[in-house]
């Protein structure tokens, strides 16, 4: 990420509904005022890339969507504001529940609210409901339908932005590693049939991803985003989806 900051900001918190914290990349949480404040700096700076990850109520991500780079100019009302064109927020993550898109009309800061705000629910929408057209077609293949899946070896940029948003996280049971530093793994070897599909796609950390290769090791993907580990002693531990703060 380019810039000096990556803040991610939930929906409730930018729009001054919830006291709820932001995130800081390798930083940590930082409290809401901030977070707003930081989100501010970055709607006056058309330098920031703006990532929105819809969510389900649980914090699981569904899908998620980036925001076209402007010319110029990010849709905030003029004016001096601390950061402006700095760089400062290299990089802004908005998380949505998707009863906020269900809602209408959705809640905004106020009258007056930033372009960018608009821009950002009516693209979140858009991935919505892509996201859904895909669950239904999953659905009624029993399992998944692939329809973003790839021929390819290679991942995606679309699938490693999705699969970075699912997984967060390493999928080994215990591993903290952030799924942007992770290999992206093929559960199943692509030589061996496996598909660049996100039923058959995850973040690894590097140890884990080696650890997976050993004998007796053993990772099954039972459904997207759902992995059961099996140790060479037998034993198996099953990771669900991280989930984003809501
Ligand atoms: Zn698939
Ligand atoms: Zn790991």
């Amino acid at each position: 990420v380019p810039g000096l900051l990556d803040v991610t900001v939930p929906w409730q918190t930018l729009t001054g509904l919830s006291p709820e914290p932001g995130h800081l990349g390798r930083i940590g949480p930082i409290p809401a005022p901030d977070a707003r404040h930081l989100a501010g700096c970055a709607t006056h700076d058309p330098a920031t890339i703006w990532r929105i990850i819809i969510t389900n109520h649980a914090g699981q991500a569904l899908a998620v969507t980036r925001l076209p780079r402007r010319a110029s100019g990010a849709g905030g009302p003029p004016g001096p504001v601390p950061g402006t064109g700095t760089g400062l927020v290299g990089r802004i993550t908005v998380t949505i529940p998707e009863d906020i898109l269900d809602s209408t009309p959705p809640p905004l800061p106020g009258p007056g609210s930033p372009g960018i705000l608009l821009r950002a629910l009516t693209h979140a929408a858009k991935a919505l409901a892509s996201a859904r057209a895909t669950a239904q077609a999953d659905k009624a293949a029993g399992g998944c339908a692939h329809l973003d899946a790839s021929s390819a070896y290679q991942i995606p940029p679309r699938l490693r932005d999705y699969l970075t948003a699912r997984d967060l996280t390493c999928r080994y049971t215990t591993c903290r590693q952030p799924a942007w530093h992770c290999d992206i793994d093929h559960t199943t070897p692509y030589d061996q049939g496996g598909r660049t599909c996100k039923c058959n796609t995850g973040g690894l950390c590097r140890h884990h991803h080696q650890i997976k290769q050993l004998p007796g090791w053993h990772l099954h993907q039972i459904t997207p985003g759902i992995f059961q580990w099996t140790t060479p002693s037998g034993r198996t531990y099953t990771t669900t989806p991280d989930t984003h703060p809501l």
